[in-house]
């Protein structure tokens, strides 16, 4: 089963309006050539209707970090994945770690979130990593395996068809420490057989497994040489259209 490689650049709380346009059309100008690989950016709440409509029938793809999980109702300061729809967005960012850490998200509001996206058709994006004490304490696959799990529970292999995985080493993410080669390729085959075992061969064939923590156009490389690496979620590089184009034609 080919996988097509996703580049996805999560804009998180940077840039307004108007700076999230300018970044986005100047992407897709230099996107225009590029074949063979999905190209996606989440910028804020704030700007993505914008934003989407700027890049309208263009190579880049419009994602949000974030939904609720109600359809609509009395819960100020929320965004349903209705509206994302009919903002033109077609992945969400689900359970990134900063999510975790400061809005108290837990495996269980991800896995409503996840719900919620799938039954409207978006695309969820669910982020997964250890902490370094975690790590240290050498329990990397007991916390992805309950992240994973617990996220994706009640959930079928034909609801998550457009499921995407991110392995987001919380230590790695905006420090500038990428984990190394072997760690990348040792977790992504063991997310790979996850998914195997908890649904099935088909699923985990054709489940794109992302990895995110200080990609650069010096690394990306390597770790997209990884087999079980399908692509990668992108913080700090993503929000320069000039250093994000180097890690999106890593292979030119
Ligand atoms: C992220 O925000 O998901 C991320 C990986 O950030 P950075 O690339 O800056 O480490």
């Amino acid at each position: 089963m080919s996988r097509i490689p996703l580049i996805a650049g999560n804009w998180k709380m940077y840039k307004t309006g108007p700076e999230a346009v300018k970044t986005a059309i100047d992407l897709a100008n230099l996107c225009s050539k590029v074949q063979g690989i999905e190209v996606m950016i989440a910028p804020t709440f704030l700007s993505v209707q914008h934003v989407a409509e700027s890049v309208k029938g263009t190579n880049v793809k419009i994602g949000a970090q974030n939904l609720y999980f109600e359809k609509q109702g009395a819960f100020t300061g929320e965004i349903s994945g209705d509206m994302l729809k009919a903002a033109d967005v077609e992945y969400v960012i689900i359970g990134h770690s900063e999510r975790r850490q400061f809005f108290g998200e837990t495996d269980e509001s991800v896995c409503k979130k996840i719900k919620a996206a799938t039954q409207i058709g978006l695309k969820p994006i669910l982020c997964i990593g250890e902490s370094e004490t975690q790590r240290e304490e050498e329990k990397t696959f007991e916390i992805l395996d309950k992240q994973v799990s617990d996220g994706l529970k009640g959930l079928g292999s034909d609801e998550l068809k457009n499921l995407v995985l991110a392995y987001e080493p919380v230590w790695a993410i905006g420090t500038g420490k990428t984990a190394s080669i072997d760690q990348v390729d040792d977790v992504h085959q063991y997310l790979r057989s996850l998914l195997e075992k908890l649904f099935s061969k088909d699923l985990a064939s054709q489940t794109r497994i992302l990895y995110g923590g200080s990609v650069k156009p010096e690394n990306v490389k390597d770790l997209m040489g990884i087999k079980d690496v399908d692509g990668a979620l992108v913080g700090g590089a993503s929000l320069d259209a000039n250093k994000f184009i180097n890690i999106i034609t890593y292979n030119t």
